[in-house]
């Protein structure tokens, strides 16, 4: 139901108006998907009572035949929630697709005075199974790439994580952000990541204000980056720099090879250009790798480069590296909460800001944290 092409070109065929997808829309968003754990990709129920609810939940009346016709060309989801882990950061959900792979969704809880229940979630979807860039730290490298998702399957997973929410807390806390930084390069599946843009910024779907969308990249393709930008230049962009020494980011980041700093720099450009803002800098640290003073030095000057002309001080998000079986090939340790402050002062010294984010960590305890996503029993290690 969420492969929006496929339901514009049914809305025509049918001479359905914008009202009739308003209700579509408002009844799959009121909980016509299954709940967290049942089969979403089920159908319908009867084309009486689809037809009813759709009436009910528009002043256009929903014509029987097109009715019908959804009825039996649609479900509401063609993924389904195999299980949901709750962590001390939120939750993780494992989400089968319809071609038999598999991706992880995290939910990561904020405090929050304005909610009821005095809290508020940030959904973190995934843009592939696996992924083909093989990052050093992250376990999602280690899969390879799966599979593309397409943009119904990456927005299936908002439906999934608001049905989470309503089965745990009653009135539901609220999603309020989206960020692309579970399994995937996004930029690597580009025309599902746009597609599905589209619908979370839909006012008669999600309705996400832009910017509280963020869209996270290793950066190894400048040319897309300024395809987002101009296709997309409403949402946050993050860049998973890692090091601001190219041999060291090259290291840990194989990706980073396919362009230097020049033609990564030169794209970040055009993104504050089209934007109006900066990309969001983010670096993880891991001890003995990117941690050192010259690191730091070496960061600093990144981060000052990008921040040029700006009034605001220049900044960047610190992210402890979380242990991974990837990572553990490499000896890598997770920094202690010490060296976190201690690094950040560092780069304090060379006149630069670093906000450290110790929300990265939560989800250790069921693998859901940063770096550690990856499908066990599909060879992901
Ligand atoms: S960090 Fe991102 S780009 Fe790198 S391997 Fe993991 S999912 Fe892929």
């Amino acid at each position: 139901m969420l492969d929006l092409p496929s339901l514009e070109s049914f809305a025509s065929l049918h001479n359905l108006r914008e009202a009739h997808l308003r209700s579509l829309y408002n009844h799959l968003l009121r909980g016509g998907a299954a709940g967290c754990g049942a089969a979403s990709a089920r159908p319908f129920p009867g084309v009486e009572e689809l037809a009813a609810k759709l009436r009910a939940c528009s002043r256009a009346p929903f014509p029987r035949a097109a009715a019908l016709a959804l009825s039996s060309q649609f479900a509401p989801a063609t993924s389904s929630v195999v299980f949901a882990s709750p962590s001390s950061g939120g939750a993780k959900l494992k989400v089968s697709l319809a071609g038999g792979a598999f991706v992880e969704t995290v939910l990561i809880r904020h405090a929050s005075s304005r909610s009821p229940t005095g809290r508020r979630y940030t959904v973190c979807v995934s843009s592939q199974s696996g992924c083909a860039r093989r990052c050093s730290f992250c376990s999602t490298g280690t899969m390879g790439l799966r599979a593309q998702l397409s943009g119904a399957e990456i927005l299936e997973q908002v439906l999934h994580a608001q049905a989470y929410l309503k089965s745990i807390d009653e009135p539901p806390s609220s999603l309020t952000n989206l960020v692309y930084m579970g399994m995937g390069e996004p930029l690597d599946n580009m025309p599902a990541v746009l597609e599905s843009l589209r619908g979370l910024t839909h006012q008669s779907l999600f309705g996400f204000a832009p910017r509280r969308v963020t869209l996270s990249t290793v950066g190894a393709s400048p040319a897309r980056i300024r395809e987002l930008a101009d296709a997309a230049p409403g949402i946050n962009l993050a860049l998973s720099l890692h090091a601001a020494n190219e041999t060291t980011r090259e290291r840990i980041m194989p990706a980073a090879r396919a362009a230097d700093f020049g033609e990564l720099e030169a794209a970040l450009d055009y993104w504050a250009g089209r934007s109006g803002r900066g990309a969001m800098l983010e670096y993880l640290v891991i001890p003995g790798v990117n941690d050192g003073g010259e690191d730091a030095r070496l960061l600093a000057d990144f981060v000052r480069r990008r921040e040029e002309g700006k009034k605001s001080g220049a900044s960047v998000n610190l992210i402890p590296y979380n242990p991974t079986l990837a990572g553990e090939q490499f000896l890598f340790e997770s920094p202690s909460d010490e060296a976190m402050v201690g690094f950040k002062a560092e780069l304090g010294r060379w006149g630069v800001g670093g906000v450290i984010r110790w929300s990265t960590k939560g989800g250790r305890d069921v693998g859901g944290a940063c770096g550690q996503l990856v499908v066990e029993g599909e060879g992901g290690g």
